[in-house]
């Protein structure tokens, strides 16, 4: 017999039985207790014993039981009696401390359900290990409070928030659902959050209250996307409305109308124009609608300030042609809703080139999405510390932006083919000019600030199923 097949230091193994599933394994525990856990005296005698079953790592594909008579102990001097503490026991469970710690990594990686076949446990103590796990790791990483935040929707089962920091492209937080005194308590609980200075958010009046109430100085910025998504919306409905009113044939003939019309202008290929410029003879009302939507567009692209932007709103809004204003009515109603926060984006410095926007979470919320309904059995909460603990999937450092050839040819010797350090391409004082002067780039490198979880890998692993 395998005498150190636990392999556990302070015990001895006695017996090993074993069946079809399982490994019943005695033993004993090496050390007595020395002293009192009450007063410390170390004058006490036996007072009986009591078998417990302490579950272990899975062996051989066998879940495994330790059957330990752990003594009880009275001491002759306060006359209290106490149990001996086992070794590489957890505290609060009959469990060895590795499995534990075993059961809190595995539960990153894989469903409650299959640990707890694993091990023979039930899914409820699974989850509690995982919790358990899960602070600890809240403890352990602190993420950079974001400058520039955004604040997006995600519906797990129900509509939840997703915390990014746009400047890095990065998960910070997701948090359960998006209450405005969920959002708020997070937002209060952030470390330096006076220095949050843009909030990326959709039209949804919690995040803005949640916002306003505790970061008053940071400005709030409608995220650019939610808002020409409605342009798109408001097409959709005429298009439908249309071939609704169309016979099989004439239908036939729109094919793939959707797939073109929602395509912006610049990107249209020749066989799409041949196309489209068929149906906007047959059918004036749709071309009025593409125009608009190509319109409403150019009111983000064309303006140069909050001013020009509203002037470029008024003239489109003014061109709507009465048949199709119902359509257009939502976008209408939101803009003029919401439009200090709309026209925040435009304050915002170097907005064409640098934006606030949530676009990039959005690749990782579609992700999410059909990870979440392939069904793998994630919980929310489990989802979520997948996303944000990983650690393969940390980002130390800001995203560098795109290399741009220098305009003016410069003096300074710089050996491009040698050097990693971001610091000498001089990106950074270029592109952070007019950002009020908090961020310090030599503190990013020096120390290791953690950013949060990286969008593009958590992109990766999620697309082939790593996470
Ligand atoms: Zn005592």
């Amino acid at each position: 017999m395998a005498s150190n097949i636990l392999n556990l230091a302070g015990y001895k193994v006695v017996r090993v039985e074993e069946d079809d599933h399982d490994y019943h394994i005695t033993a004993d525990v090496l050390r007595a207790a020395a002293a009192c856990t009450v007063c410390g005296s170390s004058r006490i005698i036996g007072h009986g014993r009591n078998q417990q079953v302490i579950r272990d790592l899975p062996m051989h594909g066998k879940r495994v039981g330790i059957y330990v008579d752990t003594r009880r102990w009275r001491c002759t001097d306060c006359q209290k009696t106490f149990m001996e503490t086992l070794p590489a026991v957890d505290a609060k469970r009959e469990m060895t401390d590795r499995l534990v710690a075993w059961m809190g990594v595995q539960s990153m990686q894989r469903t409650f359900a299959s640990i707890a076949e694993d091990v023979g446990l039930n899914e409820k103590t699974v989850r509690n290990v995982f919790r358990d796990h899960l602070a600890g790791l809240e403890e352990k990483f602190h993420f950079q409070t974001p400058e520039w935040m955004g604040i997006d929707e995600i519906k797990i089962i129900r509509p939840r928030c997703v915390v990014s920091n746009i400047r890095s492209r990065t998960v910070v937080n997701m948090l359960d659902n998006r209450n405005k005194t969920t959002v708020a308590r997070y937002l209060t609980g952030l470390q330096g959050k006076q220095s949050v200075q843009f909030v990326a958010i959709d039209m949804w009046g919690p995040y803005r209250d949640a916002v306003r109430t505790v970061l008053p100085q940071a400005h709030i910025i409608i995220d650019k996307f939610h808002v020409v998504r409605m342009a798109n919306d408001a097409l959709e409905k005429i298009r439908k409305n249309l071939r609704s009113e169309l016979s099989l044939k004439a239908k036939r003939a729109l094919m793939h109308d959707r797939f073109v019309l929602l395509k912006r202008r610049r990107d249209l290929t020749d066989k799409d124009r041949f196309l489209m410029d068929g149906w906007t003879k047959n059918y004036p009302l749709l071309a009025f609608a593409y125009e608009l939507k190509e319109d409403f567009y150019g009111i983000y692209e064309l303006s140069s300030s909050a001013h020009e932007a509203t002037r470029r709103f008024d003239t489109w809004h003014r061109s709507i042609p009465p048949e199709v204003r119902k359509a257009f009515g939502d976008l209408i109603r939101a803009f003029q809703n919401w439009m200090p926060y709309i026209l925040n984006y435009f304050k915002h410095p170097d907005f064409a080139k640098d934006p606030v926007t949530n676009a990039y979470t959005e690749s990782l919320n579609n992700l999410i999405r059909v990870t979440h309904r392939m069904g793998r059995g994630y919980s929310f909460e489990a989802l979520r510390a997948k996303i944000l603990f990983t650690q393969g999937a940390h980002k130390h450092e800001l995203k560098r932006p795109k290399f741009e050839r220098r305009r003016t040819p410069q003096t300074r010797n710089t050996s491009f083919g040698k050097s990693s350090n971001a610091l000498e391409f001089g990106y950074f004082n270029k592109s952070f000019q007019g950002v009020s002067g908090t961020f310090h780039p030599q503190d990013a490198l020096a120390s290791k600030v953690n950013y949060g979880s990286d969008i593009n890998t958590l992109v990766e692993l999620l697309g082939s199923g790593k996470l």
